[in-house]
């Protein structure tokens, strides 16, 4: 009732503002509303849901379903939908994006090529909006599930000629001026290295280090904050301790970047493209319920601080997801719900144990059947005949050759029998060139309404943080 009540205000709010030119001659309540509209607003969180097309917050629907009930209900991305936008990089690089020049595309509002970090196609640095939301006093933060020098957070934060530089992208952190007063995500083998420590020289400069995602419930207030979790990525999110850790990350993140001047924060839900690239869409969704756990909690957050803006989009699609597939009319995502780990932690298991329907099932969480336990059996002998034939290669022979695993054949047949019970459809282990959904809410949201380009997120951004 408070969210229609609220939503119902926003509209009149707006009307008032298109029909009164800002006369401001209504209740005072509303004419705070109103100037709102129209002026900067004090917080803007930018979200990237990296490989998110439009499959996959489709797909998430169907899983988010109850089917007991008539209606398909609908999801906070449904509720949040305002337009779609296209993602192709700079010509040089085709059609079809990265994630690197993609982010460059949303943070600068320049198509760039494939790999570049915060570069034009000439190779010269391009500001970003972080940057320059810095400049204007606000504070800033990244908060992503892969490494924070991977290249969603890296288009934010720095300038390099290739995402792969992840060694001098971390430095740069550091080199070229801290930029970021909130940095969480994973990274502890490029900031903690035999060269040199990061972590040292974050501490040294004032921050507050955590490394346990406990911590995050007790930071220091007013300091600046770089939390690592993980050697690189965190943990998939059915795997995790914590299957909600991006909302966990982003609920502290908003907490510890308020204050006067506001904040602007990049969120990323970076392993949904992980899933899309192994074509896994049991860790596809749990990725996609953790985001959605993520913009539910901003949207309670803006119903407190109306000021705030929050855009959400994909810099791209991976995977070439399909809901349904092979001719059939039917996504069957039951299993879904209950798979309590990822194929990949399934398969690790399944390697170094005997094979039956009991183990089977126990560790997927569905009643497997017989006929996929013999596929499963099929699948470990001959990867382990094969890795046999390998070992028994001299070095030479060997060289060239990728060494066979278990527990990789493993998990793409547990994929696969997944696929097929679902029917769900992969065209791809890359990206695909479709145009991906925009959602967005708060102040100023209907700025991002339509069909617009990648590279008008970043000049929508700008231009309200007044950017001429
Ligand atoms: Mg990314
Ligand atoms: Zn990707």
């Amino acid at each position: 009732m408070k969210k229609l009540l609220s939503a119902a205000f926003v509209t009149l709010a707006l009307a008032a503002c298109t029909t009164t030119e800002n006369t401001h001659v209504i209740s005072s309540d509303n004419a705070i509303a109103i100037s709102a509209l129209n002026s900067t607003p004090k917080n803007i969180i930018m979200i990237v849901g990296d490989g998110m097309g439009p499959a996959y917050t489709t797909a998430y629907r169907y899983f988010n379903d109850n089917p007991n009930t008539e209606i398909v209900e609908q999801t906070v991305f449904d509720r949040l939908l305002v337009g779609m936008s296209s993602t192709y990089p700079a010509r040089v690089s085709g059609y079809v994006t990265d994630s690197a020049a993609a982010a460059t595309a949303l943070s600068t509002g320049v198509k760039s090529y494939n790999g570049a970090i915060g570069l034009d196609v000439d190779k010269k640095s391009v500001e970003t909006v972080l940057e320059w939301a810095k400049k204007q006093g606000k504070k800033t933060g990244v908060v992503v599930t892969s490494q924070v020098n991977h290249a969603t957070p890296a288009s934010y934060l720095t300038h390099n000629e290739s995402r792969q530089n992840y060694n001098a992208i971390a430095d740069s952190y550091i080199d070229e001026g801290i930029k970021a007063d909130v940095i969480l995500g994973g990274g502890w083998q490029y900031f903690i290295r035999d060269d040199r420590n990061l972590v040292d020289e974050f501490q040294s400069a004032g921050f507050h280090y955590i490394d346990n995602p406990k911590d995050l419930n007790v930071l220091p207030k007013q300091k600046p904050i770089l939390g690592l979790f993980a050697d690189a990525g965190l943990s998939g999110a059915l795997d995790d301790a914590n299957k909600f850790r991006l909302s966990a990350m982003t609920k502290a993140a908003t907490k510890q970047l308020e204050n006067d001047k506001g904040y602007f924060l990049l969120v990323e839900a970076s392993q949904i493209d992980w899933a899309g690239h192994s074509n896994d869409i049991a860790s596809a969704m749990a990725e996609m319920a953790d985001l959605a756990k993520t913009v539910e909690y901003l949207e309670h957050y803006v119903e407190k601080n109306p000021d705030t803006l929050v855009v959400i989009t994909a810099d791209h699609s991976t995977g070439g997801l399909s809901v349904a597939a092979n001719g059939k009319y039917e996504w069957n995502p039951e299993i879904l719900w209950t798979m309590a780990q990822s194929p990949q932690k399934i398969a690790d298991q399944l390697a170094v144990s005997t094979i039956t329907i009991k183990e089977a099932s126990n560790l997927l969480n569905f009643d497997v059947t017989s006929e996929e336990v013999t596929l499963l059996q099929q699948t470990k002998d001959k990867a382990s005949q094969q890795l046999v034939n390998f070992n028994a290669l001299n070095e030479k022979n060997q060289k060239g050759l990728t060494k066979p695993s278990i527990e990789k054949a493993l998990n793409t047949t547990i994929k696969k029998i997944i696929d097929i019970r679902t029917n769900t459809g992969w065209t791809s282990g890359g990206h695909t060139a479709i145009d991906v959904p925009v959602f967005a809410f708060g102040q100023n949201s209907k700025l991002f309404t339509g069909n617009i380009d990648n590279t008008d997120i970043a000049k929508k951004i700008f231009k309200l943080l007044g950017k001429k």
